[in-house]
């Protein structure tokens, strides 16, 4: 008979491994992120559909109060999903790699037990905090979260108070999920507007004709986004209001400054001209029908324009320049037209 020496404390090494081994995959393991918030207060989020992917920050202390554990709402374009899917992928790769640190230190912790003959332990000295569901029973990874540091234009809800931080305009809060230009034309309007200042500041760092192109389109998409605005407000205060029943307005027809004041007028009893005054909604039925242009002519001006907006400073033919004045004195006009609105409604409801 051949005895191999040993044979016995191998063959208990290896069962020991299997078992350390095994008990590993037994125990829960999860990732638990600990959002850190930059010097301001502020976390980290992104939006998690995949076409969207905005970027933003929410005032951790709010977080906390009015998102955590919730739903979670892009102020981009409004997805709405549990706020764990609104961890910046930065994090989460950084977090996945940590997870998998975490899982191999436990195999070759088990190996080595095995192997050691050494009791079990718990894994200890981890910088990094993990979990799951279950919180009590899993290993802990801690990741800390980057800043965007560029995120500069804060802004609080004005329904639920949170505060939050993004990269050009909001349309949805990411608490509460109000769409924004709905609920507050003003909110909106300095949201839209927020990017010149930007490309301002851009003035003297690129070429000079490089700079006027930059602003030139900068300021027609203003021009046309601004009237995207109005007519989500006032298209939402109309059919929210009970007077308007079946009144069943025809698509954009809030772009029409004309067409939607008679609206106004036969349903809520005041037109928008006895609101800001007729010279007001002259000017700002000029803008309306220079957006108009620029959404369907490329800026080429017509006589339609001329009838319309009674502007004689141009020729059939030409191009409408839209420069910074025209598109203040316009976001002016489109908030005291929108507080006007906002009055009638409160006022009769
Ligand atoms: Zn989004
Ligand atoms: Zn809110």
């Amino acid at each position: 008979m051949i005895e191999f020496k040993g044979l016995d404390k191998h063959l208990r090494d290896i069962n020991s491994l299997i078992r350390e081994v095994g008990d590993v995959g037994k125990r829960p393991m999860g990732v638990l992120i600990k959002p850190l918030p930059d010097g301001d207060g502020y976390i980290d989020r992104q939006c998690s559909h995949p076409d969207c992917q905005t970027l933003f920050k929410v005032f951790a202390k709010d977080w906390e109060g009015k998102c955590r554990g919730q739903s979670e709402h892009c102020p981009r374009c409004g997805h709405n999903n549990n706020n764990y899917h609104f961890f910046p992928q930065s994090v989460l790769l950084r977090t996945q790699m940590a997870a998998r640190n975490v899982v191999e230190t436990e195999v070759h912790g088990a190996i080595q037990r095995a192997l050691s003959g050494s009791s079990r332990r718990d894994i200890i000295g981890n910088e990094i905090t993990i979990p799951g569901p279950d919180t009590s029973s899993s290993t802990s990874v801690t990741v800390s979260l980057e800043a965007f540091d560029s995120l500069q234009q804060k802004a609080e809800c004005p329904s639920c108070g949170l505060r939050y931080a993004i990269i050009g305009a909001a349309y949805f809060c990411p608490a509460c999920g109000i769409n924004l230009a709905k609920e507050n034309l003003d909110v909106a309007v300095d949201r839209i507007m927020g990017p010149l200042e930007t490309i301002q500041s851009l003035k003297g760092t690129v070429e000079d004709d490089e700079y006027k192109k930059l602003e030139d389109q900068q300021l027609e998409a203003v021009m046309v986004i601004l009237v995207g605005a109005f007519q989500l407000y006032a298209e939402g205060k109309f059919v929210s209001d009970k007077r308007s029943e079946g009144s069943n307005p025809r698509k954009n027809v809030f772009q029409n400054l004309n067409e939607s004041s008679s609206l106004w007028k036969g349903f809520f009893g005041t037109s928008y001209e006895e609101m800001i005054g007729p010279t007001e909604l002259e000017e700002l039925n000029g803008y309306f029908q220079q957006r108009h242009l620029l959404g369907h002519k490329d800026g080429e001006v017509d006589s339609d324009y001329i009838n319309r907006s009674g502007d004689q400073g141009y020729d059939v033919g030409q191009r409408i320049v839209v420069n910074r004045d025209h598109i203040k004195r316009m976001a002016d006009l489109i908030k005291r037209l929108g507080k006007a609105i906002q009055e009638t409604c409160a006022v009769q409801k």
